[in-house]
């Protein structure tokens, strides 16, 4: 029997500890580092090392990206990169629990990865949508190819709290015998 052990540099371990960005962003740049680095017109940018790499320090927005994107990359000669060939997979991925979308044929429901409406909606959120709409830009799935629209944030969590690639897809895999 062959065993795949997984192995990374950071010290942060598998969740509950993963699960605060907290914890994460102590390991990255500080914030003061951050403003004088702007200045000298170079960009910090922190990294999430241990397992689920910066997954677990993420600001946890779900975005799939834009179908020209994925259709650019196709056609730059990249044989199943275009947005087509590549919803299967995000589909495949997915867990969705988003109200206004999750049946509209762009999300799966059996996947590893939970994705979520964000627990609450602020008023000025709320109002935010309320007034793109109010000057015509529509209420849209921001994970269905097109992005100039209004919509509320998709978020990679779990009953409100942080999923990572770590406790999605290796915490699940621990005991498998390969
Ligand atoms: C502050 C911040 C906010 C972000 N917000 C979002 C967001 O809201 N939504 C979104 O989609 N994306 C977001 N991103 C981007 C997203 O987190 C990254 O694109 C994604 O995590 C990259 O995944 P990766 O597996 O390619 O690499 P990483 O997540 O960087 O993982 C690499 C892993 O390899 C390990 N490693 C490195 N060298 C070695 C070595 N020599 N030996 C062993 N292990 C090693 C590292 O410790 C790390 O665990 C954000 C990123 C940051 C930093």
């Amino acid at each position: 029997m062959r065993r795949l052990r997984v192995v990374d540099i950071g010290v942060v371990p598998f969740p509950p500890a993963a699960h605060t960005a907290a914890i994460a962003y102590s390991i990255g740049e500080k914030a003061a580092d951050m403003v004088r680095d702007a200045a000298d017109r170079k960009c910090s940018w922190p990294h999430g090392r241990g397992v689920g790499g910066s997954s677990i320090i993420n600001s946890m927005i779900y975005t799939r990206g834009n179908r020209r994107d994925y259709d650019a990359w196709a056609a730059a000669g990249n044989p199943g990169w275009s947005w087509d060939e590549m919803l299967p997979y995000h589909i495949r991925a997915e867990r969705a629990n988003i109200r206004d979308f999750d049946r509209n044929g762009f999300h799966g429901q059996n996947g590893p990865l939970s994705v979520e409406d964000c627990p609450f909606r602020s008023k000025i959120a709320t109002t935010f949508i309320e007034s793109g709409q109010l000057v015509g830009y529509p209420y849209l799935d921001y994970n269905a190819g097109d992005q100039i629209g209004v919509s509320f944030l998709q978020a990679n969590t779990e009953q409100g709290r942080r999923v990572t690639s770590g406790n999605a897809y290796l915490y699940p895999a621990r005991k498998r015998p390969n």
